[in-house]
Protein backbone atom coordinates (compact mmCIF):
# COMPACT_ATOMS: atom_id res chain seq x y z
CA UNK A 1 0.00 0.00 0.00
CA UNK A 2 1.30 3.82 -0.83
CA UNK A 3 0.62 7.19 0.83
CA UNK A 4 1.84 9.87 -0.72
CA UNK A 5 4.62 12.07 2.19
CA UNK A 6 6.01 15.29 0.61
CA UNK A 7 9.56 16.08 1.63
CA UNK A 8 9.77 12.53 2.73
CA UNK A 9 12.92 11.58 5.24
CA UNK A 10 14.21 9.17 7.18
CA UNK A 11 12.63 8.92 10.76
CA UNK A 12 9.47 10.10 12.41
CA UNK A 13 6.38 11.74 10.27
CA UNK A 14 3.13 13.42 10.64
CA UNK A 15 1.11 12.51 7.95
CA UNK A 16 -1.04 15.70 6.67
CA UNK A 17 -4.97 15.35 7.17
CA UNK A 18 -5.65 13.43 3.78
CA UNK A 19 -2.92 10.74 4.24
CA UNK A 20 -4.00 10.26 7.89
CA UNK A 21 -7.81 10.29 6.95
CA UNK A 22 -6.79 7.91 4.14
CA UNK A 23 -4.56 5.81 6.30
CA UNK A 24 -7.04 5.32 9.50
CA UNK A 25 -10.68 5.69 7.85
CA UNK A 26 -10.01 4.27 4.38
CA UNK A 27 -7.50 1.37 4.67
CA UNK A 28 -8.32 0.63 8.38
CA UNK A 29 -4.56 0.48 9.38
CA UNK A 30 -3.45 -0.37 13.00
CA UNK A 31 0.05 0.58 15.07
CA UNK A 32 2.60 -2.14 13.85
CA UNK A 33 1.18 -1.90 10.32
CA UNK A 34 3.59 -1.28 7.33
CA UNK A 35 2.92 0.87 4.06
CA UNK A 36 5.23 2.57 1.49
CA UNK A 37 5.41 6.08 1.75
CA UNK A 38 6.40 8.08 -1.48
CA UNK A 39 7.41 11.56 -2.27
CA UNK A 40 6.51 12.35 -6.44
CA UNK A 41 8.09 15.64 -6.44
CA UNK A 42 11.63 13.85 -5.02
CA UNK A 43 10.95 10.39 -7.17
CA UNK A 44 11.61 8.18 -3.71
CA UNK A 45 9.87 6.16 -1.29
CA UNK A 46 10.54 4.37 1.62
CA UNK A 47 8.82 1.83 3.90
CA UNK A 48 7.27 2.98 6.51
CA UNK A 49 5.46 1.74 10.05
CA UNK A 50 2.73 3.42 12.09
CA UNK A 51 3.44 4.61 15.38
CA UNK A 52 1.03 6.62 16.27
CA UNK A 53 -2.52 6.57 15.33
CA UNK A 54 -5.20 8.69 17.32
CA UNK A 55 -8.87 8.65 16.70
CA UNK A 56 -10.00 11.53 14.24
CA UNK A 57 -6.47 12.70 14.52
CA UNK A 58 -3.02 12.38 12.96
CA UNK A 59 -0.93 9.34 11.83
CA UNK A 60 2.41 8.97 13.31
CA UNK A 61 5.07 6.77 11.13
CA UNK A 62 8.55 5.95 11.38
CA UNK A 63 10.58 5.98 7.76
CA UNK A 64 12.99 4.25 6.64
CA UNK A 65 16.04 5.66 4.50
CA UNK A 66 14.84 6.39 1.23
CA UNK A 67 15.54 4.70 -1.93
CA UNK A 68 14.43 6.02 -5.53
CA UNK A 69 11.44 5.70 -7.43
CA UNK A 70 11.26 2.23 -9.09
CA UNK A 71 7.92 3.05 -11.48
CA UNK A 72 9.24 5.91 -13.59
CA UNK A 73 8.08 7.01 -17.23
CA UNK A 74 10.77 5.78 -20.09
CA UNK A 75 9.07 8.03 -22.76
CA UNK A 76 8.67 12.06 -22.12
CA UNK A 77 4.99 12.68 -23.33
CA UNK A 78 3.23 15.87 -23.06
CA UNK A 79 -0.07 16.10 -23.65
CA UNK A 80 -1.60 19.79 -25.11
CA UNK A 81 -5.12 19.05 -24.09
CA UNK A 82 -7.84 21.89 -25.21
CA UNK A 83 -9.56 22.65 -22.39
CA UNK A 84 -13.15 21.18 -22.19
CA UNK A 85 -16.10 21.82 -20.51
CA UNK A 86 -16.60 21.22 -17.03
CA UNK A 87 -14.67 17.95 -15.43
CA UNK A 88 -13.46 17.05 -18.84
CA UNK A 89 -10.19 17.81 -17.32
CA UNK A 90 -10.48 15.97 -14.16
CA UNK A 91 -10.44 12.82 -15.96
CA UNK A 92 -7.86 13.51 -18.09
CA UNK A 93 -5.57 14.48 -15.76
CA UNK A 94 -6.47 11.21 -14.03
CA UNK A 95 -5.99 9.27 -16.95
CA UNK A 96 -2.39 10.63 -18.35
CA UNK A 97 -1.30 10.26 -15.08
CA UNK A 98 -1.77 6.79 -14.78
CA UNK A 99 -0.96 6.05 -18.56
CA UNK A 100 2.44 8.11 -18.06
CA UNK A 101 2.28 11.19 -19.47
CA UNK A 102 5.03 13.90 -18.54
CA UNK A 103 3.21 16.95 -18.77
CA UNK A 104 -0.01 18.49 -19.24
CA UNK A 105 -0.15 21.51 -20.68
CA UNK A 106 -3.71 22.88 -21.01
CA UNK A 107 -4.92 25.12 -23.96
CA UNK A 108 -7.27 27.55 -25.11
CA UNK A 109 -8.03 27.32 -28.75
CA UNK A 110 -10.78 28.68 -31.33
CA UNK A 111 -13.70 26.54 -30.32
CA UNK A 112 -12.42 26.74 -26.30
CA UNK A 113 -15.74 26.69 -24.62
CA UNK A 114 -14.65 27.56 -21.24
CA UNK A 115 -11.84 27.39 -19.45
CA UNK A 116 -10.82 26.39 -15.83
CA UNK A 117 -7.58 28.70 -15.27
CA UNK A 118 -7.37 29.20 -11.24
CA UNK A 119 -4.83 28.18 -8.64
CA UNK A 120 -7.73 26.60 -7.21
CA UNK A 121 -8.31 24.56 -10.34
CA UNK A 122 -4.32 23.46 -10.46
CA UNK A 123 -4.42 22.33 -7.55
CA UNK A 124 -7.19 20.24 -7.52
CA UNK A 125 -5.47 18.60 -10.51
CA UNK A 126 -2.44 18.33 -8.80
CA UNK A 127 -4.53 16.45 -6.29
CA UNK A 128 -5.90 14.32 -8.73
CA UNK A 129 -2.94 13.44 -10.33
CA UNK A 130 -1.48 12.75 -6.56
CA UNK A 131 -3.91 10.38 -6.26
CA UNK A 132 -3.84 8.74 -9.55
CA UNK A 133 -0.22 8.00 -8.71
CA UNK A 134 -1.01 6.44 -5.66
CA UNK A 135 -2.75 3.99 -7.07
CA UNK A 136 -0.99 3.15 -9.89
CA UNK A 137 2.39 2.77 -8.57
CA UNK A 138 4.15 5.43 -10.52
CA UNK A 139 7.11 7.36 -8.56
CA UNK A 140 6.43 11.07 -9.90
CA UNK A 141 3.63 13.10 -10.96
CA UNK A 142 3.00 14.95 -14.28
CA UNK A 143 4.10 18.43 -14.59
CA UNK A 144 0.69 20.63 -15.48
CA UNK A 145 0.20 24.18 -16.86
CA UNK A 146 -2.32 26.58 -16.69
CA UNK A 147 -3.60 27.40 -19.71
CA UNK A 148 -1.94 29.46 -22.27
CA UNK A 149 -2.63 30.33 -26.10
CA UNK A 150 -2.72 26.94 -28.77
CA UNK A 151 -0.04 28.53 -30.58
CA UNK A 152 1.88 29.64 -27.87
CA UNK A 153 1.78 26.23 -26.62
CA UNK A 154 2.81 24.36 -29.36
CA UNK A 155 5.91 26.57 -30.60
CA UNK A 156 7.48 25.91 -27.17
CA UNK A 157 7.65 21.98 -27.77
CA UNK A 158 10.56 20.63 -29.59
CA UNK A 159 9.87 16.67 -28.95
CA UNK A 160 10.95 14.52 -32.24
CA UNK A 161 7.40 13.04 -32.48
CA UNK A 162 4.75 16.52 -32.34
CA UNK A 163 1.55 15.12 -33.77
CA UNK A 164 -2.09 16.47 -33.63
CA UNK A 165 -5.04 14.53 -33.20
CA UNK A 166 -7.60 14.93 -35.63
CA UNK A 167 -10.30 12.78 -37.16
CA UNK A 168 -9.92 13.00 -40.77
CA UNK A 169 -6.58 12.52 -40.86
CA UNK A 170 -4.74 10.41 -43.31
CA UNK A 171 -2.05 8.92 -41.34
CA UNK A 172 -2.62 6.61 -38.14
CA UNK A 173 -0.31 7.47 -34.60
CA UNK A 174 1.55 4.46 -35.29
CA UNK A 175 2.89 5.62 -38.68
CA UNK A 176 4.40 8.29 -36.46
CA UNK A 177 5.78 6.75 -33.99
CA UNK A 178 6.75 3.24 -35.38
CA UNK A 179 10.01 4.49 -37.18
CA UNK A 180 11.68 5.97 -33.73
CA UNK A 181 13.08 4.48 -30.89
CA UNK A 182 10.32 3.87 -28.22
CA UNK A 183 12.29 6.28 -25.70
CA UNK A 184 11.69 9.20 -27.98
CA UNK A 185 9.80 12.00 -26.70
CA UNK A 186 6.41 12.75 -28.23
CA UNK A 187 4.26 15.19 -27.76
CA UNK A 188 0.15 15.09 -28.46
CA UNK A 189 -2.53 17.76 -29.17
CA UNK A 190 -5.55 17.20 -28.59
CA UNK A 191 -8.71 19.93 -29.98
CA UNK A 192 -11.91 21.01 -27.33
CA UNK A 193 -15.16 19.43 -28.21
CA UNK A 194 -15.77 21.42 -31.26
CA UNK A 195 -12.29 20.10 -32.44
CA UNK A 196 -9.54 22.29 -34.40
CA UNK A 197 -10.15 25.18 -36.87
CA UNK A 198 -8.59 24.98 -40.16
CA UNK A 199 -6.24 27.73 -39.71
CA UNK A 200 -5.22 25.75 -35.73
CA UNK A 201 -4.66 22.60 -38.02
CA UNK A 202 -2.33 24.55 -40.69
CA UNK A 203 -0.53 26.59 -38.08
CA UNK A 204 0.50 23.52 -35.71
CA UNK A 205 1.00 21.42 -39.16
CA UNK A 206 3.62 24.57 -39.71
CA UNK A 207 4.96 24.11 -36.23
CA UNK A 208 5.54 20.54 -36.78
CA UNK A 209 2.91 18.37 -35.82
CA UNK A 210 1.67 15.87 -38.15
CA UNK A 211 -2.21 15.10 -38.43
CA UNK A 212 -3.03 11.79 -37.00
CA UNK A 213 -5.89 9.23 -36.65
CA UNK A 214 -6.92 6.94 -34.04
CA UNK A 215 -9.39 4.86 -35.66
CA UNK A 216 -12.52 5.56 -37.61
CA UNK A 217 -14.64 6.94 -35.23
CA UNK A 218 -14.96 10.66 -33.62
CA UNK A 219 -14.19 10.62 -29.91
CA UNK A 220 -14.76 12.96 -27.23
CA UNK A 221 -11.79 15.39 -26.37
CA UNK A 222 -11.38 13.25 -22.82
CA UNK A 223 -11.63 9.82 -24.65
CA UNK A 224 -9.17 10.55 -27.65
CA UNK A 225 -6.50 11.35 -24.85
CA UNK A 226 -6.76 8.54 -23.07
CA UNK A 227 -6.69 6.44 -26.38
CA UNK A 228 -3.73 8.58 -27.80
CA UNK A 229 -2.15 7.58 -24.68
CA UNK A 230 -3.05 3.81 -24.55
CA UNK A 231 -1.49 3.48 -28.49
CA UNK A 232 1.95 4.94 -27.17
CA UNK A 233 1.71 2.18 -24.29
CA UNK A 234 1.01 -0.63 -26.77
CA UNK A 235 3.80 1.06 -28.96
CA UNK A 236 6.52 1.88 -26.41
CA UNK A 237 6.09 0.74 -22.81
CA UNK A 238 6.26 4.15 -21.00
CA UNK A 239 7.41 2.73 -17.50
CA UNK A 240 11.17 1.93 -16.54
CA UNK A 241 12.48 0.49 -13.48
CA UNK A 242 15.35 3.21 -13.26
CA UNK A 243 15.49 6.94 -12.95
CA UNK A 244 14.91 9.20 -15.97
N1 LIG B 1 -16.33 17.87 -34.56
C1 LIG B 1 -14.96 17.80 -34.20
C2 LIG B 1 -14.75 16.65 -33.26
C3 LIG B 1 -13.90 17.03 -32.13
S1 LIG B 1 -13.54 15.70 -31.07
C4 LIG B 1 -14.09 17.61 -35.42
O1 LIG B 1 -14.59 17.14 -36.44
O2 LIG B 1 -12.89 17.91 -35.40
C5 LIG B 1 -12.39 16.49 -30.01
C6 LIG B 1 -10.94 16.21 -30.30
O3 LIG B 1 -10.67 14.87 -30.03
C7 LIG B 1 -10.49 16.45 -31.71
O4 LIG B 1 -10.14 17.79 -31.95
C8 LIG B 1 -9.29 15.53 -31.83
O5 LIG B 1 -8.13 16.15 -31.33
C9 LIG B 1 -9.69 14.38 -30.95
N2 LIG B 1 -10.28 13.24 -31.67
C10 LIG B 1 -11.52 12.77 -31.56
N3 LIG B 1 -11.68 11.67 -32.32
C11 LIG B 1 -10.52 11.44 -32.93
C12 LIG B 1 -10.05 10.45 -33.85
N4 LIG B 1 -10.80 9.46 -34.29
N5 LIG B 1 -8.77 10.53 -34.28
C13 LIG B 1 -7.97 11.53 -33.85
N6 LIG B 1 -8.37 12.49 -32.98
C14 LIG B 1 -9.62 12.46 -32.53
Amino acid sequence: MRVPVLGLAAGLVVLDRDASRYVRDVRRLALGDRFVAFDPDARVEADAEIVGLELRGAVTARLDPPRPAPLLPSRPVTLVQCVGKSDKLDAVVRDATELGATEILTARSERTVASRDSDAALARYRRIALEAARQCGRGDLPRIAAPQALVDVLRTIAAPIRVLLHPTAQLELRDVVDALPRSTAAAIAIGPEGGFSERERAWAEGAGFVPVRLGCTILRTETAATAALGALLVLGQPVRTTPM
